[in-house]
């Protein structure tokens, strides 16, 4: 039995994982130089270091189990970190009590405030939301004044022009995720895998390699082959290969573009599925910017998302006394920041850096990275389960797994390994194989 994974981010990986385990031979083809997808790292001072922030919340147990598998469990932790939100100041918002202080509303939005995380935190049914936008729920929960002054310019920053279509879902799920992430203190408690999860990643693929799972790295699936309505294999540069299963991990657009026997009303209901680009900004810095890990950016003005001081969760000496700060900036990927270089985007950050950390100098800049990817959020609308795509599609034994089936989470390092691996054993299912136990 063969099957073809085209995709090797953590969801191919995690596939690929369960499919060898029991025997099948597979292909993992991927596009980029190194497995990982958006999850994949770079070395500072020989320190693996994600391209984009990563970490791992408490409930984030599937990745946890993997990086113990690959026998690193000891070099991971649970941290405490904090989270601050600028407008105009930098208010910290990390515990009940620093909630209290945010002036910017009065006390009795405050308290409201406060109850909507309670709520989000308990709320078990997510049904009754789907029907709602972010801003009609938030809005109904804490007054049009606490949405206009906290939500929106984060929910702006983040989506853009998306931000009036954004589910009630999406929302309560971050509210609820956060909450539930606390340490006794009430700090939030962030999970990371000291010398970065590229180790894990790397140890992953090794395994998967040791089992002969074969990897084709730089090589991008063209097209998913097809015969009478099933699938039939794939085509690289290097030629057409047969294959029994076709599993596709990317974003819904990139199967619709190599996979063209896909009918036409599951590629209408496909294509409505929208997905934000990212461009990262990151800074090995000669000092720390401040003592906050996560800064959510709420003026409009300002044209990136947020500010990640990951060595205000990892210590700097890990990386040799080096300050590492990520800029983040989801965008759509036509707009022109979308393409922009390192330094272009440093020129265009740095009056606004220069805001909200008086004194920041270029000269505190030792190094910079860009990192940029195309499909990197899900936009996730109201009554998103319509369009939930199966893992299944019309065309049989051609299979879809990817961050757009994630819901009502959202998407994560946990949610790619737990639906790699379902995706698999449904393929195994498919091939009459009962996984041994
Ligand atoms: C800015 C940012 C911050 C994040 N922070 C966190 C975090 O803190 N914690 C967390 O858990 N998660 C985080 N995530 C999310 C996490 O990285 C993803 O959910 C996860 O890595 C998705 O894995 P995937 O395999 O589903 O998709 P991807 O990683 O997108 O993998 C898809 C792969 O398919 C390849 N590909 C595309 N087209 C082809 C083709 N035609 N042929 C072959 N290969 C192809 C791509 O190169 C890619 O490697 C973050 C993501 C971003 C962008």
């Amino acid at each position: 039995m063969r099957a073809a994974i085209v995709g090797g981010g953590i969801t191919g990986m995690s596939a690929a994982d369960t499919l060898s385990a029991q025997g099948v031979e597979v292909t993992l083809y991927e596009s980029e130089a190194t497995l990982g997808g958006l999850a994949a790292s770079f070395r500072v001072d020989g320190v693996l270091l994600e391209r984009f922030y990563h970490h791992l919340f408490t409930s984030d147990t599937a990745m946890v189990d993997v990086i113990e598998r690959m026998g690193l469990i000891d070099r991971f932790e649970w941290l405490p970190t904090n989270n601050s939100y600028y407008a105009g100041r930098t208010y910290r918002l990390s515990t009940p009590i620093d909630l209290l202080r945010f002036t910017r509303i009065s006390f009795f939005e405050r308290i409201r405030l406060g109850i909507l995380y309670l709520r989000s935190a308990s709320l078990g049914d997510w049904q009754p939301l789907e029907n709602l936008t972010a801003r009609e729920w938030l809005i109904r929960q804490v007054g049009e004044n606490t949405y206009r002054v906290v939500w929106e310019p984060l929910i702006r920053a983040k989506f853009g022009a998306y931000a009036d279509q954004i589910s009630a879902v999406w929302i309560w799920n971050k509210l609820k995720l956060r909450g539930s992430s606390r340490g006794k203190g009430q700090e939030e408690r962030l999970g990371y895998l000291r010398g970065g999860f590229g180790q894990a990643l790397e140890a992953w693929e090794a395994e998967l390699r040791r089992r002969g799972v074969r990897i084709e790295l730089n090589t991008p699936v063209e097209r998913v082959l097809s015969a009478d309505g099933q699938a039939t294999g794939v085509r690289t540069a290097a030629g057409d290969e047969a294959y029994d299963q076709v599993l596709v991990t990317t974003a819904p657009d990139v199967l619709l573009s190599i996979a063209p026997d896909l009918p036409a009303d599951y590629r209408a209901r496909l294509g409505q599925i929208d997905y934000l680009a990212n461009v990262c900004l990151t800074m090995q810095l000669d000092r720390k910017l401040s003592d906050t890990y996560w800064l959510n950016i709420g003026v409009q003005e300002m044209p990136f998302t947020g500010i990640i001081e990951h060595t205000n969760m990892q210590r700097s000496e890990i990386y040799g006394g080096a300050h590492l700060v990520y800029i983040s900036r989801y965008l759509a990927h036509t707009e022109p920041s979308y393409a922009k270089s390192a330094e272009e985007l440093l020129d265009e950050y740095l009056p606004h850096l220069q805001t909200i950390y008086p004194g920041f100098e270029r000269s505190w800049v030792k190094n910079l990275w860009d990192w940029r990817a195309r499909y990197t959020q899900p936009v996730i609308v109201r009554n998103y389960s319509q369009l939930l795509p199966p893992p299944e599609t019309p065309v049989r034994n051609l299979w879809l797994a990817c961050m757009a089936q994630i819901y009502p989470q959202d998407r994560g390092m946990n949610y790619a390994v737990v639906s790699g691996r379902e995706a698999g054993e449904r393929i195994l299912e498919r091939l009459g194989i009962t996984p041994a136990p």
